[in-house]
């Protein structure tokens, strides 16, 4: 599955000139809720990373995702893989469970995220997960940013990565852009002028 092909005919990768979260300067930007904008695409893009989980042989009794980014990918990929699928939520700065959403002793609960940054969010989702009796086994993702390291892909995590290195991380894509300070920015340098895509992109 050609899953940047995918990205761009969405709208989701765009190419230009943009201004990050962190400040720094890229001439490429994921607006990862695009990609699910078409119930379709979220459902082909779900089924191929369910089939990655599936082959691993994991066993996963349900998909917990932070909300709000992660939520349509975890539905589609609960379904995917037959499985419940809950989300938490943040409540005054706190990851919480709510609406009724229940955790069993020992049930095997993977994270799923729309894209994985540093992993923040999902590992928060974790510990509520955990803090409930869960088990959880691993964690999921339709995009990487390169700083964690999925299953079938070689190296290292980069430091700023926050996900277990005891548990497996599939996702169906690395999107690694080049990142650039103003002061160093190519495109900058060229008199372009960096514009400030949609809100933080994680
Ligand atoms: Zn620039």
């Amino acid at each position: 599955m050609d899953v940047e092909t995918i990205y761009k005919e969405a709208g989701a990768l765009l190419e230009g000139h943009f201004i990050l979260s962190s400040g720094n300067h890229s001439n490429r930007y994921l607006q990862s809720a695009k990609v699910l904008e078409d119930p379709r695409r979220a459902e082909k893009l779900a089924t191929e990373l369910a089939k990655q989980i599936d082959q691993s042989g994991l066993e996963v009794d349900t998909v917990c995702a932070p909300a709000l980014g992660g939520v349509l990918a975890g539905y589609e990929l609960a379904r995917a893989l037959g499985v419940r699928s809950i989300f938490v939520e943040r409540k005054g700065g706190e990851m919480e469970l709510r609406r009724g959403f229940e955790v069993l002793p020992g049930e095997k609960v993977l994270i799923c995220e729309d894209i994985i940054t540093t992993g923040g969010s999902a590992m928060e989702a974790a510990q509520v997960i955990k803090s409930l009796g869960g088990e959880v086994v691993g964690f999921a993702a339709l995009a990487n940013r390169g700083f964690c390291r999925r299953v079938g892909t070689e190296g290292e995590p980069r430091p700023e990565c926050k996900l277990p290195s005891d548990k497996p991380f599939f996702a169906l894509a690395d999107f690694e852009f080049a990142m650039y300070s103003p002061e160093e920015c190519p495109m900058c340098k060229k008199g372009s002028t960096a514009i400030k895509p949609g809100s933080r992109g994680n």
